[in-house]
């Protein structure tokens, strides 16, 4: 095939060098001093993933040192604002070990705003603190970089590999070199996948020109969810996707608005439209709506019945705040250090926020595990708190053995953010530490078969362009492959249209969700057709087929959750109501991987918390 193989035998190979992989490399080295570390990224670990850009908080900080909140709160916090369901084990146990993570943030130097009046890290809410953090990516990158032994950036990991000397075990990750072209074979006794959630799975907002604009990273593309059930680990909650209320067409945060500028929102009309949706929500969800604070998912199905009702627009007062120069500038920043973009569309749409109310809208949904909600791997515990239905030997190890995961990919753990994907990563590369000592002399075995097939399939769909390009004059469309782009705008309409997207307002049914399934499997079948012009049309397949897989996953476990547990994230058309009864349960997958058949199961939710 005239392709280099480029082999890397290690201990711990980190699979994506965002916020969990960084805190992964990190601690990995920690506790094992002799082991060789590798970390495996798709862009650049300086600047990638979700926090690439930057972020003006820290989203998740208990302040235990000051009395400020226990670990305990944040576990009943997360534990309501997913309408009753997390890992709560996982949960408290991010807690516990959050705030040593932000502590080293600030000794590695990230600039931190403080409480003037009490020297205190400056509270945003009861969770953030304000951050200068524009840079904070570098500076998470540098502690990854002086840990691992060797960080191979622009390496798209497709697959991951088995170990074929015992069943169920990983063996390491296969790739290619979005840059060069090299074939990757990385061998590894444990891997941590911490590739990040899935943006681009449904129809986004904004599209032809916009295209690139979503809130979730674009380049977030379901690799955490889909290495893990490609290797046949078992997922949960993924039905659990996120629809964000954000500032029209930029999705610019709104968090820093209403806990630290006191903006509020109004209907097109002037009024106050939460408390007129209060009886109808009751009549759907019970109890929860009296919960404080509102689960995010009560607050956003208000604003869609809104504007379902016709008095939209549904506007954030910022005139008011805005009148204030120190409020105006922190309005700005906000955006400056995390979504510039937000700034351009207000100027480019004649929008000052001084004297025009700007638009919010709701988002298209996504899928993750670290932001406020837990689509993800179902993972070991930790061994002091975790059920014996929750705990298999090593914390955060999914069902394959030696296969680890942090940040989005971790199911259950809703409300980590980016210090707790970190600390995730951390407990991550502890526990796979011990996995590693526990071996012992055990080897892993990968046989030149397993590698040359994965080759093979990857670099595939360049030979299906290059024939298949012969047969066409001009233009794009052919009757032998199927674009990338092509593809993922008919993943995103099938999940739009059956999956519960924006154009239907977020609503499905059996039905629906059956028919959807049906054409992903179709799907599926016409990706071995895939034509890739070029090394980047060929990672764009791949992130295409880690899209698909995360999209039939969400679309199994939604049509397996016979209830609507979360209006405002999607409703079941045919079962409107949450059901505490039959319901107040996790939900597992697997996708056999020799079959590609999905089972789906119950697993019960333990309130360890009171
Ligand atoms: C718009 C937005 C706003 C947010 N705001 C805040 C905030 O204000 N405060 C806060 O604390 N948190 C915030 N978060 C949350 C935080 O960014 C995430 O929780 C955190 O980054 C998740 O960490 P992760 O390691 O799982 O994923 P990421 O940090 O996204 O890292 C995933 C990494 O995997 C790489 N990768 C992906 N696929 C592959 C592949 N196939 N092969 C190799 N590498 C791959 C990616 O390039 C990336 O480097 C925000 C997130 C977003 C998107």
């Amino acid at each position: 095939m005239g392709i280099k193989t480029v082999y890397e035998d290690c201990d711990i190979l980190v699979v994506g060098g965002g916020m969990g992989g960084t805190g992964a490399a990190y601690e990995a080295r920690y506790w094992g001093r002799d082991l060789k570390i590798v970390v495996a990224e798709k862009a650049n670990i300086d600047r990638s993933g979700a926090v690439a850009q930057g972020l003006y908080a820290i989203n998740c900080y208990m302040g235990t040192q000051w009395g400020e909140n226990n670990p305990e709160d944040h576990v009943r916090y997360a534990r309501n604002d997913l309408m009753g369901l997390v890992r709560e084990d996982l949960a408290f146990d991010m807690a516990r070990h959050v705030d040593s993570a932000v502590h080293k943030f600030e000794e590695w130097g990230l600039p931190f705003m403080k409480n003037a009046e009490t020297g205190r890290y400056l509270r945003e809410g009861k969770w953030q603190i304000m951050i200068h953090g524009e840079s904070f990516k570098p500076i998470v990158a540098d502690a990854a970089r002086k840990s691992a032994d060797k960080i191979y950036n622009r390496i798209m990991v497709t697959h991951l590999l088995m170990d074929e000397s015992r069943d169920n075990r990983v063996g390491g990750a296969v790739g290619f070199n979005c840059r060069t072209g090299d074939f990757h074979v990385f061998r590894a006794k444990a891997v941590i996948v911490a590739a990040g959630g899935a943006s681009h799975i449904f129809k986004p907002r904004s599209v032809g020109e916009g295209m690139g604009r979503t809130w979730y990273a674009p380049w977030s593309s379901g690799s955490a969810y889909a290495l893990s059930i490609q290797a046949g680990a078992k997922m949960t909650q993924m039905e659990n996707r996120i629809v964000l209320a954000r500032f029209k067409d930029g999705y610019g945060p709104v968090g820093a608005y209403f806990l630290h500028l006191k903006t509020y929102t109004q209907n097109a009309y002037g009024n106050e439209y939460e408390t007129t949706w209060y009886e109808d929500t009751k009549a759907m969800v019970g109890e929860y709506i009296d919960h404080q604070p509102t689960p995010t998912c009560l607050r956003n199905h208000a604003f869609i019945q809104e504007m379902k009702a016709g008095r939209g627009p549904i506007y954030m007062v910022t005139t008011e705040a805005f009148q204030d120069p120190h409020l105006e500038e922190v309005g700005w920043e906000n955006f400056l250090g995390m979504t510039v973009s937000q700034a351009v569309v207000w100027a480019s749409q004649d929008i000052d926020p001084k004297y025009v109310n700007p638009e919010l809208t709701t988002s298209e949904p996504y899928v993750m595990g670290s932001h406020a909600t837990c689509s993800g791997a179902w993972c070991s515990g930790p061994e002091d708190l975790s059920p014996e239905e929750y705990f298999w030997g090593y914390n955060r190890m999914m069902t394959v053995d030696g296969l680890f995961g942090a940040g989005d990919a971790v199911g259950g753990t809703a409300h980590a953010f980016s210090s707790g994907s970190f600390t995730e990563g951390r407990l991550a590369a502890k526990a796979a530490v011990k996995y590693i000592n526990d071996l012992k002399d055990e080897k892993i075995s990968v046989t030149d078969k397993q590698v040359d097939d994965f080759k093979q399939a990857i670099y595939q769909p360049l030979d299906n362009y290059r024939i298949g390009s012969n047969e066409i004059v001009g233009g794009t469309v052919s009757p032998s492959y199927l674009l990338p782009i092509q593809g993922l705008q008919r993943l995103e309409k099938v999940m739009d249209e059956y999956v519960g997207g924006i154009s239907v307002n977020y609503m499905t049914n059996d039905k629906m969700l059956e028919r959807g399934i049906e054409l992903l499997d179709i799907m599926e079948e016409d990706f071995e057709h895939i034509g890739a012009e070029d090394l980047h049309q060929l990672l764009r397949a791949w992130e295409l087929k880690h899209r698909l897989l995360t999209s039939q996953s969400v679309a199994q476990h939604t049509l397996f959750r016979e209830e609507t547990r979360w209006p405002g994230y999607y409703y079941r058309g045919d079962h409107m109501k949450l059901d505490d009864e039959n319901w107040h349960c996790l939900t597992l997958s697997r996708r056999d991987p020799e079959t590609r058949e999905w089972t789906m199961e119950k697993a019960p939710v333990y309130h360890i918390v009171d």
